[in-house]
């Protein structure tokens, strides 16, 4: 289908978009790599007056480590995360979730930013900055700000970024030694969305204990999902077989996910437990742990 007709904007600069953003309002919608925003345009499930694409201000792609935070631009696609060797080698977590999103030809053009900012559960990319303890900065007409993972979703397709905030920039911990971190996708078929998916970033203290979790679903609700209550369980624990079934109990039992053409609610809970259990698993051996 053809889409609503639309004026496109090409702003050169971050304070031309978010003047831009302003000024139009609820007509207007930031433009990435319109992975997801052109299909919502083409099918009419949306329309906006007003495209602002971010794709050309410069300085908005990079990956960097700087002050003990990997920092990733919001314009950044997937496809150059997928081929960073820094990633690669240092985020495993990332390194096994990009090659699961989608196909080639969509990672080419859809972003980081646009995969986070897109309030999506069913993206990949959201439970593994709440594993992560990731922040968000983002750029309005008021300024800078930053916002916590944790505090970004707030509805099915919602954020807490206001009409005229643009995501700037993804800021990571660098884990300490001894971290470790995984990503495991169930999916019917290459280039579909996640039936149960789980992101697991834990540091293990000297005596081989954990000494912080981190865990995220995806699409185990209506936002992407942080599973705080096993994240907890494991705090202080000696990451055996028995604390790794609990601790992907709970995250099931904190999992809300609904039936559609991938399952049903009580198979996608019991996938999430099977994809915490895995992921779970290869973090620890990734930190060194048993
Ligand atoms: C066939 C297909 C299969 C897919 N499968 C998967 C999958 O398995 N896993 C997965 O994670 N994703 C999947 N996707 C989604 C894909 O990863 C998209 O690229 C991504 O969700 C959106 O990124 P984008 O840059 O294309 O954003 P756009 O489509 O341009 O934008 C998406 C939304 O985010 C907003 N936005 C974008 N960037 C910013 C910003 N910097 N600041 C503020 N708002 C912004 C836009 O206004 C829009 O509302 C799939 C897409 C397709 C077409």
């Amino acid at each position: 289908m053809i889409p609503a007709a639309f004026d496109y904007h090409r702003p050169g600069s971050l304070e031309e978009a978010v003047a831009l953003l302003a000024r139009h309002g609820d007509e207007a919608k930031v433009l990435a790599g319109g992975m997801s925003l052109l299909p919502v345009l083409k099918l009419r499930l949306g329309s906006y007056a007003h495209l602002v694409d971010i794709g050309r201000i410069p300085g908005l792609d990079y990956i960097k480590e700087e002050g003990g935070l990997l920092k990733i631009g919001a314009v950044t696609r997937q496809a150059t995360l997928e081929r960073s060797e820094l990633i690669r080698t240092r985020y495993p977590i990332l390194g096994d979730a990009v090659p699961l999103i989608a196909d080639p030809l969509v990672r080419n053009r859809g972003t980081v930013g646009g995969n986070l900012a897109n309030g999506d559960p069913a993206n990949d990319q959201p439970a593994i900055m709440l594993a992560l303890g990731a922040t968000f900065v983002v750029r309005g007409t008021r300024g800078e700000r930053t916002i916590a993972a944790n505090q970004f979703y707030q509805a099915l397709y919602t954020t807490a970024l206001a009409p005229d905030e643009i995501l700037t920039e993804i800021r990571l911990p660098v884990p300490p030694a001894r971290s470790g971190g995984a990503y495991v996708k169930l999916k019917r078929k290459t280039g579909d969305f996640a039936v149960a998916a789980a992101a697991v970033q834990l540091t293990l203290d000297g005596k081989g204990a954990v000494a912080r979790a981190g865990i995220g679903l995806t699409n185990a609700g209506p936002t992407p999902l942080e599973a705080m209550d096993a994240a907890k369980f494991l705090a202080g624990k000696t990451p055996d077989e028995k604390a790794i079934a609990e601790a992907a109990r709970l995250a099931a039992s904190e999992s809300s996910p609904g039936a559609d053409v991938r399952g049903s609610v009580e198979y996608k809970r019991e996938m999430a437990r099977v994809m915490v259990t895995r992921a779970l698993r290869t973090a620890i051996q990734r930190a060194g742990g048993q």
